[in-house]
């Protein structure tokens, strides 16, 4: 039997992620995307109410909540504001491979501090030569003694310049593959971190991201995320959890697209009548109503899989391709519905438009979503899921 209604406990999840988008980030949306300021206060106030880091498990402090809360959440708060909702995602993106491969000693370490304090981690995989084709990092780690010593850099770290830590992915055996590869916890102030400067990216502004270079950086081994080797298996398991939140999150951006068309479309007039009135006009309104409703139906499917426990890889590919490429094609078409004041930084549609392209790029592109698609169509292993 199919159920889609919302629980009471998600409503209220909703409810407080609506509130918080509504009060605190629509507000200084345009403040932080001109200025590119970091949005640490905002930021402070979202943790301090929950909404933040809100899968670390309540042995260790926190909440313990699964991807579906985390997609309802999100929905709300990228549709508020999609630089300061990266932010915030960071966290979760960081803490996926340590909530799924770390042990209980390093959970310890690292998680239980997280829900005592305020504290920002990011995701270190990327590298200069290497985005796409992860196993093709070249990051090295170095067993000495009890120890091991990191060098190598990394690219485009969301979070790099706030975070206490990062979960850094490392060869081990620089000459062999994906079977090589480990994760650490690597603590941001360690010597030998290096941060490089703010880039200046096309959309989501205020979120930070930077170069982060290691030179002879010690970690105890102890620090290890999962087992030597593991590292590749741990950082795409983490994605199974976080697709579908990313997804949401240019679903969340395409609603706002949508509704600020509408109100638009509905009031601006030409040739003596509401736009809407046009049937070209009120056509791309009903699919992008259409698309957004597509697109949130798949990221509830692909979170509640891993919620249930069945493996949802494809199912959080299909939402993170379709929300992605959703999201810049509604964005693009509200451009359109607002003429000549689309195209001007005063009316909102043009961040909008700007902060959709990176849903295309980040956490696995749109070509690499068909590419795991392709995969399981191809060989034969099938797909899981409860109705297959
Ligand atoms: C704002 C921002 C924030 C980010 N945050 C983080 C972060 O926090 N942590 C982190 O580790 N990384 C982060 N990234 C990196 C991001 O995940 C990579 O940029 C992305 O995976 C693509 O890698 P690349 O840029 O090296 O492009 P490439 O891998 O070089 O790809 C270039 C183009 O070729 C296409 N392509 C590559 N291989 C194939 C293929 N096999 N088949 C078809 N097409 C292909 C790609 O789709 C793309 O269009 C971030 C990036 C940005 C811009």
């Amino acid at each position: 039997m199919l159920d889609f209604s919302l629980t009471d406990e998600q409503k209220a999840v909703r409810d407080l992620a609506r509130d918080f988008a509504k009060n605190e980030m629509i507000p200084n949306a345009e403040h932080h995307d001109k200025t590119g300021e970091y949005p640490l206060e905002i930021l402070k106030k979202a943790w301090g109410i929950g909404l933040m880091n809100i899968h670390i498990e309540p042995e260790y402090g926190g909440a313990g909540m699964g991807d579906l809360d985390e997609v309802i959440m999100n929905e709300e708060l990228f549709a508020g504001c999609s630089g300061m909702a990266t932010a915030m995602l960071a966290n979760n993106l960081a803490l996926a491979p340590v909530l799924v491969g770390a042990s209980h000693e390093l959970k310890k370490k690292y998680l239980a501090p997280m829900a005592e304090e305020f504290q920002i981690c990011a995701y270190a995989v990327t590298e200069p030569g290497a985005g796409s084709d992860v196993a093709g990092i070249r990051t090295t780690a170095k067993r000495v003694g009890d120890d091991y010593i990191i060098n190598g850099s990394k690219m485009w770290i969301t979070n790099a310049g706030y975070a206490n830590w990062m979960f850094v992915l490392t060869k081990t055996d620089p000459s062999a593959g994906h079977k090589a590869m480990t994760g650490f916890i690597v603590d941001a102030k360690a010597p030998g971190v290096i941060v490089g400067k703010k880039e200046k990216n096309m959309g989501q502004r205020c979120s930070d991201t930077r170069g982060v270079t290691f030179e002879d950086v010690k970690v105890p081994a102890s620090n290890m995320v999962g087992r030597e080797g593991e590292g590749f298996k741990i950082a795409m398991a983490a994605f199974d959890h976080t697709r579908p939140g990313v997804a949401m999150g240019a679903v969340g951006v395409a609603k706002a697209a949508m509704e600020h068309s509408i109100r638009y479309a509905n009031t601006r007039n030409s040739f003596g009548k509401p736009i809407s009135v046009n049937q070209g006009v009120s056509f791309i309104l009903a699919q992008m109503a259409r698309d957004v409703e597509a697109g949130r139906l798949l990221c509830y499917q692909a979170a509640w899989m891993i919620d249930q426990g069945y493996r949802n890889t494809y199912q959080a590919s299909i939402a993170k391709m379709f929300c992605a490429d959703m999201c810049m094609r509604v964005c693009t078409d509200a451009v359109q519905v607002f003429g000549g004041y689309g195209f001007n930084e005063e009316y909102p549609v043009e961040k909008l438009m700007r902060d959709a392209k990176i849903f295309q790029i980040y956490e696995g592109t749109s070509q690499i979503q068909r590419v795991i698609v392709s995969k399981f169509l191809n060989d034969g292993k099938g797909i899981e899921g409860p109705n297959v």
